[in-house]
This record gives C-alpha cells, sequence and structure tokens, in this order.
C-alpha cells in the first residue's frame, strides 16, 4: 500500500470522525491514492438528511460567512475556523454545519453562535459528541468567548428532537486524548488493520481495497456468520484466518466455544462448513429437503421487493414482478410483467394495502417470492394494520417464501455473504447499473421528493428507482431458477 510522508495539515472534524469510525480510514483519507476510493451513496444521504432537519429547523435561509456573524445574523453557514489547538497543538480545521446565535457576548458583539449538526440515525454516539465538542472549542477560540454546549439535531417521527451536548472537562480529556492517538495513527508507516467490525465497511469509500485485502488474506471477518465478537472467540481459540478455521476439528471448536454459551458451541461445525466452502469454492447441501416444491404445480409466480425510506418509516415502493408459465409449462420470463405500486405520502397505508390486497387477489394460488425478511413483515404489517382478518393473514404467510432463508437452511455456499447481491452476481446476475445499492434508491426518491414539492421534471429520478427494484426482483428470479435446479438435479 502507497504511504506519502505525512504532510503539514490540518486535523478536521470529518477525518476525526472516520477515525471514530474506523482508524484505518482515517489513515486512507490522508494518506490512501484517491484513485481508490469508491463513491457510497451514504455522504450524500447524510448532506441531504442535514438539508431537510436545518429547512425544518430555519424559519428563513441562514447567512453565509464569518460577516454574517460580525452582523449577528441568527444562523450562518458557509464558516471555516483554523487555530491551532490540542494535545500537540496541531493545526485543527472545523467546517460547522450552521451556526446558531446564543445569548452572550463575543468578539463581534453581546451575542455568541454554538455549532449546531444535524444527527443521521436516532442515538447520539460518541462521533457526534467528539466532533461536536471540537466545533464547540473551535468557535469558542475564535469568537473569544466561551460556550457551555453544542447541539445535535435529529428527524424523528414525532419531529425534530434536540440533544445538548455539553462542553465537560470529561469531554474535553475525550477529544484530547482521541486526538493524540489520531495522530500517531497518522504517523505511521502502515495503515491501522481491517476493522472487525465489517458491516461498517459497506458505508465506506474505501470499501474496494479493504475488501480485496481480506479476502487475500483469509480474514477471519471474510466468513459468512461471522461478526466481531465470534472472531474474537476464535482468536481465543487460536484460530486466526479463513484456512485455519476451515481446517479445525469441529469438536474441540464445539467445546471451546461452550464457554461463551450454547448459541456459540452450537455454531461451530456451521462456522467450519461455511469456512470450507470458502476456502474451496464449493457449494455444500446440508439439507436436502426440497427447497420449493410450492411452485412445481403453481400456474405463476409473484417475485415481491420494496424499497423503503428508514428514517421515515415508510415503505415507498411494492414492486411486483409477475411470471407466467407458457403452454409448454416452462417460466415464461420473456413475457415476464413488472408493476410497481408507489405510495406516494408515507400515511396512505389504506391506499397501499387496497392496491396490493387488489393485485393478490387477481392471482390467488400464487406463491409470492422475495429475499429476506423485511418484505414479509412490511407486508404482513400492512395487511393486519389495515383489518385484513385472521384467514386473510394467514393465507398471506403461507404465500410467502423467503429464499435468504431457504438458502440458508440447505446450503453452504462459497461466499462471504449470502445477501441477494452477493448471491445473484455470483449466479450471473447483473444490475443494469452497476454498484448500485438500496441507499442509492432512497437517495432517488428524497430526490423525486424534492423535485416534486418544486415542481420540476421529476421523472429520471422515479425511472432509476423502478429499473433497480425491477432488477432486484429479476435478480430474485435468478436465485429462485437456481433452487429450482438444485432441487430438480436432487430429487428425495
Ligand atoms: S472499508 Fe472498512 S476497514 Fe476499510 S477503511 Fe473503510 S471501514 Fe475501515
Amino acid at each position: 500500500m502507497g504511504y506519502s510522508p505525512l504532510p503539514i495539515t490540518a486535523i478536521s472534524e470529518r477525518l476525526l470522525r472516520n477515525w471514530v469510525r474506523c482508524r484505518r480510514r482515517a489513515w486512507l483519507d490522508r494518506h490512501g491514492d484517491g484513485e481508490e476510493r469508491l463513491w457510497t451513496a451514504h455522504r450524500t444521504l447524510q448532506l441531504n438528511n442535514q438539508y431537510r432537519i436545518f429547512n425544518e429547523l430555519l424559519t428563513k435561509k441562514p447567512s453565509r460567512g464569518i460577516e454574517a456573524c460580525k452582523r449577528g445574523e441568527p444562523a450562518v453557514i458557509g464558516i471555516r475556523f483554523k487555530a491551532n489547538f490540542g494535545p500537540n497543538n496541531q493545526i485543527i480545521e472545523v467546517h460547522p454545519p450552521l451556526l446558531q446565535r446564543i445569548k452572550g457576548k463575543s468578539c463581534w458583539g453581546n451575542f455568541a453562535y454554538r455549532p449546531v449538526i444535524a444527527q443521521q440515525g436516532k442515538r447520539l454516539t460518541r462521533e457526534h459528541r467528539l466532533t461536536l465538542a471540537l466545533m464547540c472549542l473551535l468557535v469558542e477560540s475564535n469568537q473569544k468567548s466561551s460556550i457551555t454546549n453544542g447541539l445535535a439535531v435529529a428527524k424523528t417521527q414525532q419531529g425534530l428532537t434536540f440533544r445538548k451536548v455539553s462542553l465537560t472537562s470529561g469531554i474535553k480529556s475525550q477529544l484530547f486524548e482521541s486526538l493524540q492517538k489520531l495522530n500517531q495513527d497518522l504517523e505511521k508507516d502502515h495503515p491501522p488493520p481491517i476493522t472487525a467490525e465489517r458491516k461498517k465497511c459497506t458505508l465506506c469509500s474505501w470499501r474496494g481495497i479493504c475488501n480485496a485485502e481480506a479476502s487475500r488474506e483469509g480474514h477471519l471477518s471474510e466468513v459468512s456468520g461471522i461478526g466481531t465478537s465470534r472472531r474474537q472467540m476464535l482468536q481465543e481459540a487460536g484460530i486466526n484466518g479463513l484456512e485455519e478455521l476451515a481446517s479445525t476439528d469441529h469438536f474441540y471448536l464445539e467445546t471451546y466455544l461452550k464457554r461463551f454459551g450454547d448459541q456459540h458451541s452450537g455454531a461451530a461445525k456451521k462456522l467450519i462448513a461455511q469456512a470450507k466452502a470458502q476456502r474451496d469454492g464449493l457449494v455444500d447441501r446440508f439439507n436436502n429437503s426440497p427447497a420449493l416444491p410450492e411452485l412445481s404445480k403453481a400456474p405463476g409466480v409473484l417475485i415481491y421487493d420494496i424499497e423503503s425510506d428508514p428514517d421515515e418509516r415508510q415503505d415507498f415502493l411494492h414492486g411486483f414482478l409477475r411470471i407466467n408459465r407458457n403452454t409448454k409449462g416452462e417460466w415464461d420470463l420473456a413475457n415476464a410483467i413488472y408493476h410497481p405500486i408507489l405510495i406516494v405520502n408515507k400515511n396512505d397505508n389504506s391506499i397501499a394495502w387496497r392496491r396490493i390486497r387488489k393485485k393478490l387477489s387477481n392471482y390467488p394460488q400464487w406463491p409470492i417470492l422475495h429475499y429476506g425478511e423485511t418484505e414479509s413483515i412490511a407486508i404482513y404489517r400492512l395487511a393486519k394494520r389495515e383489518g385484513a382478518d385472521e384467514k386473510e393473514l394467514l393465507n398471506l404467510k403461507k404465500r410467502l417464501f423467503d429464499l435468504h432463508e431457504i438458502i440458508k437452511s440447505r446450503w453452504y455456499l462459497p461466499l462471504n455473504s449470502y445477501g441477494l447481491k452477493k448471491v445473484a452476481s455470483w449466479l450471473g446476475f447483473k444490475w443494469r447499473k452497476t454498484g448500485v445499492e438500496g441507499a442509492n434508491a432512497l437517495l432517488w426518491w428524497r430526490q423525486w421528493e424534492e423535485l416534486r414539492i418544486n415542481k420540476k421534471d421529476k421523472l429520471n429520478p422515479l425511472k432509476n428507482i423502478f429499473e433497480y427494484n425491477h432488477d432486484d426482483c429479476l435478480a430474485t428470479w435468478q436465485v429462485a431458477k437456481w433452487i429450482l435446479k438444485q432441487d430438480q438435479s436432487n430429487p428425495l
């Protein structure tokens, strides 16, 4: 990995935030090759969240720049503060997303400012607290007056919620300690190790090089089913990589993991089998019961996939792909029909259920295939909330088939994840847009909502969402076809 000597550049709140998320990330931000970065929708979604929160918070447009502070405007954006500061008297630079005028005295007059951040997610995390504390200290040193807190604003179902982060001595010492450690990491000529919490990597722009390295070196976190705590347990048992796990005796591992509880010891055999499948690149079927017998006599099948806005708790798109059998009794994918049911307003549950119910009742005997539990939970909950009776709910439950669950309960695949993207890509499926994920669909939805409000041409984001959702349905069918083929070649 390339390393460039540490330039004398400032430490920003963004670098600190990324370091809190993953130490390696901050190192790569400073020394990594920018060409290796991959685009992620996460950052754009964060900015979009910030825009929506501030829009709701402020009664009028904020003013911009240091002149606005001198005038004492109530809300100011576009400010960058710099100061020599911290344990090594290093250069620190912050860019508070918003400054809010508060009571007090500053070098600008009989008022002062405090920083405000838009909080992503429900929980106020260490990342929020430390970056806000850093901003507070820089605001203090620039306005030449002290402040007691910064503000984190979140958007919830109940509206905006406000959390003050007080500038206590405790948080200051945490901040100084973090800055010191961050500096030490940045001065090293090699990056810190890949994080054990690999879930974080899906949101990170360095995931391309880190995933490649983890796979090349056979990290334990590459084995599907191993998270942070299991990884630690395995390391304690003297197993440090995928190869070692694959060749471990399962009685030894089962006995060792007993001290952590039955759940872990019970998983020993599965973990070893999974590591073997990945090491050898082989598919291993461990349960021979038919996987999808319900499809053998079905006249057709519905594939179901939803797109959601988790912050708003809104399922804005229910996509259905209808696949009939042709006259020869084969599945007629060439004439499959995709039907997106778009729910524009989040409170339109009864409209959503009416339309979905109509769709389902048009094909009463057809199984509904989906990938992952999200769809079955969402549709069942919606039906219940809208007054479906016991018989209808039971019938709905019987018709839903989760392919993710079916796969996981029958096969070990040579893959580090059993997510739809991974499994369908392994089976040769290609999405029309490469590198797109659920976060992109959410971003397009937010863009579409803004265009709709401003009465501008709003077709493009919607077309992208439909195409992505349609492709997810087709990918789900690709997995279903593979399962059916396995059943045919493995009759009981
Ligand atoms: S991809 Fe993962 S390990 Fe690599 S820098 Fe990002 S969060 Fe850290």
